[in-house]
This record gives C-alpha cells, structure tokens and sequence, in this order.
C-alpha cells in the first residue's frame, strides 16, 4: 500500500487527473490479492466470483459502476468504462459482464486459478467478513474523485450487491469532498453514508472530520461497523473507522506520508 501511495503521489504531483491516480491505485490494489477484491475476491455461497465497483468523479458529476460482475479482472477498469462509454451509471450481472467484453476488457479465463481469496481460512465460517479497497483524490486542478472496489462480504448470497456500487451508499464525490466507506454494506446503505458526509459538510457547515465521523456514528447506532477515507476541495483528509483497525494510508500536499492498520 506505501509502494502504491508513493505512485500516486508521483502522478498527481507530476499533474495527472485526480481520477487518473485513484482508477491506477485500485487496479494496484486489486492486483496485489492482499484484499477482499479483484485477485483477493472472495466466491459467494454458490463458488460463483461477483464483484462490485464504482467510481465518481466530483467535479463533473460524473459516475460508474458496475456489481454482481464476474468474469473481468479489474472491476474499477469496468465501473470507469461504463461512466466514459454508456449513458448509465451502473450496470449489474450478465449485462455488465456483456459490455465489459464489448468494451474489451481484461478477462478472467480461468476463476479457480486467477482468484487467491485473500481471507481463505475465514470463507469457511458463516460470518460476513469484509475487505474492500478504496481511494480518494484531489488534483492540482482542485478536482475529487473517489473510487472503491470489493468482491463483496464473505458468504454472501448469489446476486447480493453491497454499498460499494452505489452511489452515495459506498462511493461519493462531488466538488466538496470525495468518500469511499468499508464495512457491512448493508448498515452503510441504510445511512446513505457516504453522501451523507458532504450534506453534513454543505447543511451543518461540518469540517471533513466532523461530518465523517457524524455519518459513521449514524450508521454504528444502526448497528454496523466499518470505516471510511475522505478528502475536501481543500486537501483535508480524515480517514476514521469504528472497526477494529483499518488499513489505509494517506499522503497530503505537503508530501507527509501515514500508512496504519490500527488507531
Ligand atoms: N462494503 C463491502 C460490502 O458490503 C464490504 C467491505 O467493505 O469490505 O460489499
């Protein structure tokens, strides 16, 4: 995750659009197999790999998403190919995996072998764990964006979508501040959470801080736990979570660089 975090500083330093570092850092992180998404997805309850992504760009307002994906090696490739080449914000099953061939995406030929679950000892419990990744911009231009990518909580139902594909559940950005959440989706659907934080931020005249922590407050009473990263128009990042650690890693504009697992 250091390794990644200091690619994309590079690119966002050298200028490059805040969408352009957050869709390369996921496809590292999908990549890497460390984590519940892309190589590190884990099957749901029938063996069957369905994988969830979503990206949004703040400035133009912008989004795609796909869920329930199978078949495709990088979901956060797929989710940005629906918002640069459909008029939809997300396409789901047969449908998206149907556009990503069109659109001649990355294919996974053999899923038995491709995919490394990254939590293999737990995929034989009944629990829901969870690992998704997520990355949130703000490039020189003063653009967001925000992107998240999961193969979904562990034994889940055929056909379960989570809140990482959906827009203002798991994924938000828009000129005021860019979020992706991890956790229980369930819980973070129900609190809109991730847009939650900016109406916080735009009605309540919150800091990033505040609101961030306000919306996953809302959604622990609800009995959920998870985390979420976030930046504002103005570089401020918080990066809180209620769950027992977190990993993440964060680098602001001046160059200081935090990479944690726990408090
Ligand atoms: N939020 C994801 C989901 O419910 C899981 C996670 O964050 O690990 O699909």
């Amino acid at each position: 995750m250091g390794a990644l975090l200091d690619e994309g500083r590079v690119m966002l330093a050298k200028g490059a659009a805040a969408i352009e570092a957050v869709v390369a850092m996921i496809r590292g992180l999908e990549e890497a197999g460390y984590y519940i998404a892309g190589k590190g997805a884990a099957p749901n309850r029938d063996g069957v790999f369905e994988l969830d992504a979503a990206i949004m760009d703040g400035k133009k307002r912008r989004a795609g998403a796909v869920c329930a994906l199978s078949g495709f090696r990088s979901p956060i490739t797929a989710a940005r190919a629906v918002m640069d080449k459909t008029p939809h914000v997300l396409l789901a099953g047969s449908g998206a995996a149907k556009f990503c061939a069109e659109a001649g995406l990355e294919p996974v030929d053999d899923p038995q072998s491709y995919y490394t679950p990254a939590v293999r000892s737990q995929a034989a419990t009944d629990a829901l764990s969870h690992g998704t990744v997520g990355c949130v911009a703000l490039d020189r231009a003063g653009a967001l964006c925000a992107g998240t990518s999961t193969g979904g909580v562990l034994n889940k139902m055929p056909g379960r979508v989570g809140d990482t594909p959906l827009i203002g559940a798991g994924t938000w950005a828009d000129e005021r501040v860019a979020i992706s959440c991890t956790g229980q989706g369930e819980y973070f659907i129900r609190a809109a959470a991730a847009a939650d934080v900016s109406a916080r931020m735009k009605y309540a005249g919150m800091s990033v801080d505040a609101a961030a922590a306000g919306a996953l407050a809302d959604m622990q009473r609800q009995g959920g736990d998870g985390g979420l990263i976030a930046v504002d128009a103005a570089g401020r990042i918080a990066m809180p979570f209620i769950s027992h650690g977190m990993r993440r890693a964060a680098c602001d504009g001046a160059g200081n660089v935090t990479v944690m697992v726990f408090r």
